[in-house]
């Protein structure tokens, strides 16, 4: 006797669908089926057709497998041919069988052509060891033939050019969240909508994107918090009194919350996206020490996040803090939706975020070919096509050594009249390197333009005033930035700029700052307020620099615990 067909490694969730309207007959071939298929495949059982349908849709949300269908001919509201027909449109390439009685073969035949039979069973099928199982093992032989493996994480129903499947996609890069994208107007995008039950309903926009979780729950143009929570992000405090919050996710804050916890603090980390901050934005980066063949800041941030996660500080996403406050010795911070945690101490890793460049059309076309910073989650759409990049700093010039691999041409636009100034020695030689990069200097952006999608950019040369229009897919800004500190006004010290003021910069003369009521001065990266400290980008006069960021992670810790010690 031949072995039963097994599945690939781990497609254990691969079925086999049997639908027949007589609660005994079902019974009897689920049995039969079970009985040879039971260990390597899920046998799923339905009563009707509109049963099977349902169950079919689930599976397919889910990310099952679904290797045979076999379906009575006559059944009552829906008959086989009808309910095969309908399958189909979920799961096209499962092999199909009709059951059907002798006096119906002529039906049969015809469903060969209809539905694409691919055979007929007569009933009964007993003995199924002659009967049924040589016609399935062939089925199921043929299914496995065609690489069919499952899709169990987070799928991504988007359209290409919908700025908020852009972000949906990138929140769940950046969280490090595994997801496969589907465009809407492919004909898998199809099934898995319809599976969901989202129809297009003549002159009605279609709502996407449409996230479907592993576990088949479908969200329809879903926002980063409920997005979070579903993909297995924690979004919530589990006290209400830490020693430390980290209020910020990049490389400070995740370094902050590594020593925090990792030296017996109870530490919180607070981030109002994902964690990385810029970092986790940047394609390579080279000159973080201990790499030196180049880390990812995804990759990096993964591993800051675990190693954070290891030594038992609690990290959340997706929470934006509004407001911070004095309360006697405790330090509370306030997050968008009002609630509140407190601390004895907080350290700011806010960052700064990129400017955005005000030239007519770019703000329309943000997320539809124009996007500002972050170059990854779009690499592989850029293809074969002409890129254009805006700025001439080191992020800039990752971008585009990273989009070149794919692009066809990328062109570095840069106001000033070299990159020299702006960009490190190593990247300039990199790209002076590599074919299909070019560089115009004295150059800036002043008008962009598409319908559905960036189409054309008008350049103005800064030293003659002579403009010229080119036609265009792609643009990515890299612009320089602002801290994001707005929300500290009238708390604690900011520079012109807004970066927080700290340490020795606060009292230059030798005197305490306005309202510092301690005996000492402030420590280091002590701000304003004692016991609040700041640390990377969003500190006045830092690095702007990885390895300076974390850096200041680990020292603002070291003075929150002589901070502590006085307490
Ligand atoms: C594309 C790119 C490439 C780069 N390449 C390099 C490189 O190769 N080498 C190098 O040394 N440096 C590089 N840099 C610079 C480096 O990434 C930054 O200096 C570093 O990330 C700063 O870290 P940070 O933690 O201070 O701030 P950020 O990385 O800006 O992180 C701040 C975080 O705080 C969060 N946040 C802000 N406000 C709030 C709030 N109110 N509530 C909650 N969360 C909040 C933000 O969402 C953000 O995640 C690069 C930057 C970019 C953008």
């Amino acid at each position: 006797m031949r072995m039963p067909v097994t599945a690939p490694d781990g497609a254990t969730r691969t079925a086999i669908i049997t639908v027949d309207d007589d609660p005994g007959v079902s019974r009897a071939v689920a049995r039969d089926l079970r009985r040879r298929y039971g260990e390597q495949h899920r046998i799923v059982r339905a009563e009707s057709g509109e049963s099977a349908l349902e169950a079919l849709r689930q599976m397919k949300l889910r990310g099952d497998m679904v290797a045979v269908i076999l379906a009575d001919y006559r059944m009552p509201q829906m008959n086989g041919i009808e309910f095969l027909e309908r399958a189909m449109d979920v799961y096209p390439a499962a092999r199909r069988v009709l059951l059907t009685a002798y006096a119906d073969t002529g039906a049969a035949i015809d469903a060969i052509n209809v539905v694409d039979l691919d055979h007929y069973l007569l009933k009964p099928w007993d003995p199924p060891e002659e009967k049924l199982y040589p016609v399935v093992d062939a089925l199921l032989e043929a299914w496995l033939a065609t690489d069919r493996r499952p899709v169990p994480e987070t799928k991504i129903v988007g359209h290409r050019w919908s700025a908020r499947s852009s972000e949906v996609r990138e929140f769940l890069a950046r969280n490090q969240v595994p997801y496969r994208w589907y465009s809407s107007d492919e004909p898998e995008g199809q099934r898995l909508l319809k599976a969901a039950g989202i129809e297009v309903v003549d002159g009605e926009r279609l709502r996407l994107p449409v996230v479907i979780t592993p576990d088949g729950e479908a969200l329809v143009e879903p926002a980063d918090a409920e997005l979070a929570s579903r993909v297995g992000l924690a979004t919530t405090p589990s006290k209400d009194f830490y020693d430390l919050i980290v209020i910020g996710g990049g490389p400070a804050g995740l370094g902050a919350a590594v020593y925090g916890a990792s030296e017996g603090l109870r530490t919180v980390l607070v981030e109002r996206t994902a964690t990385g901050g810029q970092a986790g934005q940047s394609s390579r980066i080279e000159n973080y020490l201990g790499f030196p063949d180049g880390v990812s800041g995804a990759q990096l941030t993964d591993r800051a996040r675990r190693q954070a996660a290891k030594f038992g500080a609690e990290v959340l996403t997706t929470r934006d803090v509004v407001s911070l406050e004095v309360r006697g010795s405790a330090r509370s911070v306030r997050f968008a939706d009002g609630s509140t945690i407190d601390a004895h101490t907080v350290i700011l890793a806010t960052g700064v975020s990129y400017r955005r460049l005000g030239a007519p059309g770019l703000d329309e076309m943000t997320g539809r070919g124009v996007y500002y910073g972050s170059a990854l989650t779009e690499a592989a759409a850029c293809s074969g096509q002409d890129v254009y990049i805006v700025g001439g700093a080191n992020s800039a010039g990752q971008a585009a050594v990273y989009l070149s691999r794919g692009a066809r041409s990328v062109t570095i636009l840069v106001r000033g009249p070299s990159l020299e100034r702006s960009m490190s020695f190593y990247l300039i030689q990199q790209i002076s390197g590599i074919s299909n990069i070019s560089v115009r200097t004295c150059t800036e952006v002043i008008d962009a333009k598409g319908s559905d999608h960036l189409e054309s950019l008008t350049l103005r040369n800064t030293a003659t005033g002579e403009t010229d229009t080119v036609s265009a897919q792609w643009l990515f800004l890299f612009i320089g930035a602002a801290p994001l500190t707005d929300w500290l006004d009238n708390t604690v010290v900011r520079d012109e700029l807004g970066f927080v003021v700290s340490g020795p910069d606060l009292s230059l003369d030798g005197q305490r700052p306005r309202g510092w009521n301690l005996d000492r001065l402030p420590y280091h990266l002590e701000t304003s307020i004692p016991g609040v400290f700041v640390a990377g980008d969003a500190r006045a006069d830092s690095a702007k620099r990885v390895a300076s960021a974390v850096g200041e992670g680990a020292m603002a810790v070291m003075l929150v615990h002589r901070y502590l010690e006085k307490l």
